[in-house]
C-alpha cells in the first residue's frame, strides 16, 4: 500500500492490509512457505517527520536443520520508525539507525510504500538455523531416519573407541 504522509497532519491514520508476499521472494531456501502477512499500521505526524508504527502477524513454514522436517511458526512483529523526507537524499527508501535507536527511513517524496517494509521485517524473522524443537534428535546418518519417531533399526551410536576395537576382534 501506499500511503501519502502530506494528508496525514493533525489526525493520525490508522490502516489495516494484508499483504501476500511468495516465500521465494526472500530468497531463503529455509523459508518453505509464508501466509498472508497482516498488518496494522498507525502514521502520525511529528512535524517535521512522521512515526510510523505497525505490527505484522503471519505464519511461516520452515524446514528443520537437524531433522529436515518442515514446522510452522506462528510470527508477530513491530516495527517503529520515524519517516523523514529527504528529497535530495539517495534514490528508494533508505533504513538508517538515529542515536535514539529507533530507525530513521528517509523518503525520496513523502509517500509510504509498505510492501518492502514488511519484506524486509519478514526476512528478519526467518531464523538462521531453524530448529522444530530445541533438543531436535535429527536424523539417523545411516539409513536417514527421523530420530525424534524414536530410534531406528541402527541401533544406539557406537563409540567410535569401542568400533576400531570391534574392528581387530572380527
Ligand atoms: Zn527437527
Ligand atoms: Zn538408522
Amino acid at each position: 500500500m501506499k500511503i501519502g504522509l502530506e494528508q496525514i497532519v493533525d489526525e493520525p491514520f490508522n490502516w489495516q492490509e494484508t499483504l501476500k508476499i511468495p516465500a521465494s521472494e526472500l530468497g531463503q531456501p529455509d523459508l518453505v512457505k509464508l501466509g498472508d502477512v497482516a498488518l496494522r499500521g498507525r502514521l502520525q505526524a511529528l512535524t517535521p517527520d512522521h512515526l510510523l508504527q505497525a505490527k505484522l502477524s503471519y505464519g511461516q513454514t520452515v524446514r528443520c536443520i537437524r531433522c529436515l522436517e518442515e514446522f510452522e511458526m506462528d510470527m508477530a512483529s513491530d516495527i517503529e520508525l520515524i519517516l523523514e523526507v529527504s528529497p535530495g537524499g539517495s534514490s528508494g527508501q533508505e533504513l538508517e539507525l538515529s542515536e535514539k535507536d529507533l530507525g530513521v527511513l528517509s523518503l525520496q517524496e513523502p509517500e509510504l510504500e509498505t510492501r518492502p517494509l514488511v519484506v524486509e521485517q519478514v526476512h528478519l524473522g526467518i531464523p538462521m538455523k531453524p530448529l522444530c524443537k530445541e533438543d531436535c534428535k535429527g536424523i539417523c546418518s545411516e539409513c536417514g531416519a527421523n530420530l525424534n519417531a524414536g530410534a531406528c533399526a541402527c541401533g544406539p551410536a557406537v563409540d567410535p573407541r569401542w568400533a576400531a576395537l570391534g574392528k581387530f576382534s572380527s
